[in-house]
């Protein structure tokens, strides 16, 4: 019986790595969407429109807002950033897991609306690599990087809401052990009602007819 997809929602600080994972992640497994945010923030150097994100004005972001055209949205060191709703819909019912990289703010959003979202938060393995990954970069000014920072030791507090941790050292282990996670979940009963029913309903079936 085939599954609906799972949304999966992959949170961490800036600079722990995890669009660099994402990208992995969708080049060697088949069955995940990755959905592209909009946001009001500027474009890095050799980001695309409609590749990385969508990158709008505030004003169109704000009229996307009121045409509920976002499954959830969020302010982040000044800028909006945002999940369209279409996307997601259209994927999750075609039976693909679709991963939203999104803030915190936004993740605990997305679990209120779906219950069975599958929440993982991604760990640097030091805070000193941490800010050595997000100054390597080098597409934030300092003053940037200093906010990224502050936000990441709020963000710190939430970790407990998530449903697993994985810690981005070496990049094939940790994309290997998401994938795992996702597998894993799929399995858990309350992602098969359907399935488990259907079973149900036959043992009832096959038990009446043989009294
Ligand atoms: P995020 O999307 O979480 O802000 P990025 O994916 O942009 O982070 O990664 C930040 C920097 O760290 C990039 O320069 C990237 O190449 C580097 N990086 C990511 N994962 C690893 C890793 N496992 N080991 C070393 N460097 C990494
Ligand atoms: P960046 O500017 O580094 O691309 O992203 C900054 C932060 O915004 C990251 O934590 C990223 O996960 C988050 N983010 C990206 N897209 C969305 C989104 O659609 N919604 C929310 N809530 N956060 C997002």
């Amino acid at each position: 019986m085939k599954n609906k997809g799972i949304l999966i929602v992959v949170s961490g600080f800036s600079g722990a790595g995890k669009g660099t994972l994402m990208k992995k992640l969708v080049q060697e497994y088949d069955n995940y969407a990755l959905s592209v945010s909009a946001t009001t923030r500027a474009p890095r150097d050799g980001e695309e429109d409609g590749r990385e994100y969508f990158f709008l004005s505030k004003e169109d972001f704000e009229r996307k807002i009121e045409q509920n055209g976002l499954i959830e949205y969020a302010c982040y060191c000044g800028n909006y950033y945002g999940t369209p709703r279409d996307y997601v819909e259209k994927q999750l019912d075609a039976g693909r897991d679709v991963i939203l990289e999104i803030e915190i703010q936004g993740a605990l959003k997305v679990r209120k609306q779906f219950p069975t979202s599958l929440l993982l938060f991604v760990m640097p393995p030091s805070v000193q690599e941490l800010k050595r990954r997000l100054t390597g970069r080098g597409t934030e000014t300092a003053e940037v990087i200093e906010k990224r920072m502050v936000r990441a030791a709020e963000e710190a507090e939430g970790i407990e809401e998530y449903d697993y941790i994985v810690v981005n050292d070496d990049l094939e282990t940790c994309v290997r052990e998401l994938h795992e996670i996702i597998v894993a979940a799929h399995n858990t009963p309350y992602r098969n009602e359907e399935f488990i029913e259907k079973i149900r309903e036959e043992l009832e079936v096959l038990s009446k007819g043989e009294k």
